[in-house]
């Protein structure tokens, strides 16, 4: 147990071993990449490695905070568990009086975005400026050990007015205590926070590396893993929790959609499919858009003639490619624009199935 099993981004690993065998941490870290590039799991060891008992180059996983912190891992049932804490039908007002903090052990805080339940199912979860009121108030604290980390997974969905309370703490460092912001991008960020972090960005796995850790967690075979590996963009997060059946399915969905955007069909049967996708509980709408892109990404490698690149929708390539030729640069241009203002709409927790409909409908091309 320790930084030698984390996959991928040695540079980031070894800068970060660096500062902490120099004593040398700094108040603010911001790690940008894909979801399940391994943000959170490098986040987490290094709240392991700032607290443990027993460091010398590595931490042990062993020891008591070692041991407390390692229940991080998996935050699902901590964050249900505090969800319940707080009771089922929590107002706005309760949300914030109640702050949702993640704690194993008393120096290291993880926040995620607040997964509130109220009425409105598209309401996409933040971080509430409760949460943040919180994190400044303890950040100052002495910590029991050696230092206090806060992990702010899904940094980027603060609002940006509450952003100026977080940017407070940024200005007066706290001395004992190091803030690790996760983000997609580093542009998800108000430009004032992200200067005052020191930046990683989290790079895709390599292709060996992936099949090597797809074969020793999984029981895919060869080409399930080659699959695998590229539909999640070498993301081992996302390799491990792909289910390869149902992410066909999908995107079959998808590619109809597209296929019947651009011949123009009866807006009805296309407004039908998007509900039917946008209705879909197991997939969050996030996952949907991501999917559009990645399709269309490779339509327009197609639409360029470029037959020999390889694609990210491998087990499509026909279909890619004859879709490719039916459409040229304007529309896809038009089709990612599209889907851009839905992805800010959605951050305004605009009805995803209106957005969709008119998306679709607006790429007929005739
Ligand atoms: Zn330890």
């Amino acid at each position: 147990m320790g930084f030698s099993e984390f996959l991928g981004n040695e540079r980031i690993v070894s800068a970060l071993r660096g500062m902490l065998r120099r004593e040398r941490v700094p108040s603010a870290l911001l790690f940008t990449g894909p979801r399940g590039i391994g943000k959170y799991a490098l986040a987490r060891m290094f709240a392991q490695a700032a607290n443990c008992e027993r460091l010398k180059d590595d931490f042990c996983g062993e020891c008591d905070p070692c041991k407390k912190i390692s229940r991080l891992a998996d935050p699902a049932p901590l964050i249900e568990l505090g969800l319940a804490e707080r009771g089922e039908s929590a107002d706005s007002a309760m949300v914030e009086r109640m702050p949702l903090l993640i704690e194993t052990n008393p120096d290291v805080w993880l926040i995620v975005p607040d997964p509130v339940r109220l009425r409105t199912p598209v309401a996409r979860p933040m971080i509430r400026v409760g949460q943040l009121r919180a994190v400044q108030r303890a950040a100052y604290f002495q910590p029991h050990g050696r230092r206090r980390v806060f992990i702010l997974d899904g940094a980027d969905t603060m609002r940006w007015n509450d952003a100026d309370l977080f940017l407070k703490i940024l200005e007066e460092p706290p001395d004992s205590a190091t803030l690790i912001l996760l983000a997609p991008t580093p542009d998800s960020l108000l430009p004032t926070i992200r200067s005052r972090c020191l930046q990683f960005h989290f790079a895709p796995v390599r292709e060996e590396h992936m099949e090597a850790f797809l074969k020793e967690r999984t029981d895919a075979k060869a080409p399930e893993r080659e699959l695998l590996s590229q539909l999640s963009c070498g993301s081992p997060g996302m390799a491990l929790t792909l289910d390869l059946q149902e992410s066909s399915r999908l995107r079959r969905i998808i590619l109809t959609l597209l296929e019947q955007a651009v011949t123009g069909e009866k807006s009805g049967q296309i407004f039908a499919a998007t509900a039917q996708l946008a209705k879909r509980e197991k997939e969050s709408f996030e996952n949907i858009l991501d999917l559009f892109y990645s399709l269309l990404s490779d339509v327009l490698e197609f639409s360029q003639g470029q037959t020999h690149s390889l694609p990210r929708n491998p087990d499509l390539r026909r279909e890619l490619e004859a879709l490719g030729r039916k459409v040229n640069f304007e529309w896809i241009l038009r089709a990612t624009q599209g889907l851009d203002v839905l992805d800010s709409r959605l951050r305004r927790n605009v009805g995803r199935q209106l957005g969709l409909d008119a998306h679709i409908a607006s790429l007929a091309t005739r």
